[in-house]
């Protein structure tokens, strides 16, 4: 994966550097919940319950052309930091009254606007979400804007699938198990416009998920979806963070891809993942992908460090998931990524999409092909990435976006409308 000069001659352009990478995939992004750290919501106490309170009022105070202007300014800081595809899992779809949007896809047009202006590329997951919570509870106002019928899903969904090109696809999202029951997801799945999509689902994030699971189902989350609907290697399960020792069986025979969003994880307390038991001794066929999730850190290999540390602060020791050095690890998130993102291969095969790191930065002084990986992820910084080629076109130069200035004012207009609201 690390192109060395010898495999650099492969790339469309020649490297300045000796070092380049694949462009590495963000698995799990909600773009328009960055506006809730100039709003506040870092202050305070409570937990994942009450934050969410806190998201529910942004959410329902959003419309596209601020969420436009938001994302494309977050994608293009993504872009800067190495990740080069984003997965969107998007579930605002109402206007906040409960009326739908015109058209219904307004919001989700927004998402695909932004990315095509930041340059990056985007896997759109419009997520279907139906209930309050499990046992078909209903919906809360503030929940309103999240709702559509499957008839409504299906509607939005051929609408985008029609924009599909080289650097937007679509997917399948459920929100979770407490969101859509599983003959909602069956169906779903059973249309043709679902066939050969990634699929990506929320799964056991918070204790109460198991909880409520196990009162409803007589089961755990990863168990009734593994009884119900046999996930493949389509789909992405984010988070997995509370689970038993079946259910970590479970996944490793598995040809699913896990989504860990450590930053997130960390912010809400929900956490640590049983992420060494998933992932050592290396399963056969399970995927690993890192997603930025809530938007507070929008840097891959930030998200790497976590997911590290958090095993070592486990476990009382190092090397958990990069016994072999930090070059497994960062294989391991490339592929998976990529996965996730509805792709086949990984991450290598896509010479349009690649990076090339800065011998300057301070994090890769004296860099050597056997320690840079662990100097990306242990020490990687901002103005690690020089260069990047987004869909085969050279993107970001000396670290900076084109157009990082007009983004820039257009995110801080939006930051401040939000705030005002
Ligand atoms: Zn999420």
């Amino acid at each position: 994966m690390i192109a060395w000069p010898e495999d650099a001659a492969k790339l469309p352009s020649a490297p300045a550097s000796g070092f380049c990478l694949p462009g590495l995939v963000n698995a799990h992004s909600h773009v328009f919940q960055r506006a809730l750290l100039a709003a506040g919501a870092g202050r305070g106490g409570g937990d994942f319950w009450s934050w969410r309170e806190a998201m529910y009022g942004l959410a329902n105070r959003i419309e596209a052309e601020v969420l436009a202007d938001l994302a494309a300014w977050v994608y293009a800081e993504m872009l800067c930091n190495g990740y080069t595809w984003v997965c969107e899992f998007h579930y605002l779809h109402r206007r906040p009254d409960g009326s739908l949007d015109e058209p219904p896809e307004a919001m989700l047009r927004a998402l695909i606007e932004a990315a095509r202006r930041s340059g990056i590329g985007m896997t759109l997951l419009p997520v279907l979400y139906r209930h309050g919570g499990f046992g078909r509870r209903p919906l809360a106002p503030e929940q309103r804007r999240f709702f559509l019928e499957l008839a409504e899903y299906r509607e939005l969904l051929a609408a985008l699938i029609a924009e599909e090109g080289p650097r937007l696809r679509i997917g399948i999202a459920f929100h979770s198990l407490r969101a859509v029951e599983l003959d909602e997801m069956a169906e779903v799945l059973s249309w043709p416009e679902s066939e050969g999509r990634p699929i990506h689902i929320h799964i056991a994030e918070q204790p109460r998920e198991v909880e409520e699971c196990l009162v409803h189902h007589r089961c755990r989350p990863v168990e009734l979806l593994f009884a119900r609907l046999a996930p493949d290697r389509r789909w992405t399960l984010v988070h997995a963070t509370h689970l038993s020792a079946a259910e970590i069986e479970t996944l490793r025979a598995s040809a699913c891809t896990i989504a860990f969003c450590p930053s997130t994880e960390a912010d809400l307390g929900d956490g640590l993942p049983p992420a060494a038991e998933l992932f050592s001794p290396p399963p056969t066929a399970l995927g690993l992908a890192i997603g930025s999730d809530s938007e507070l850190v929008l840097s891959p290999w930030e998200e790497l460090r976590w997911l590290e540390w958090g095993q070592r602060l486990r476990f009382g020791r190092r090397g958990v998931l990069s016994a072999q050095g930090g070059e497994g690890l960062l294989r391991r998130a490339v592929a998976g990524g990529w996965r996730a993102a509805g792709f086949s291969g990984h991450g290598e095969d896509r010479p349009e999409d690649w990076i090339e790191l800065s011998e300057e930065a301070p994090a890769l002084l004296e860099a050597s092909p056997e320690t840079l990986a662990d100097q990306l992820i242990f020490s990687g910084e901002r103005g690690v990435v020089a260069r990047v080629f987004a869909g085969g076109k050279l993107l970001i130069r000396q670290g900076s976006h084109p157009e990082a200035a007009a983004l820039q004012a257009e995110a801080r207009r939006a930051l401040r409308f939000l705030r005002s609201r």
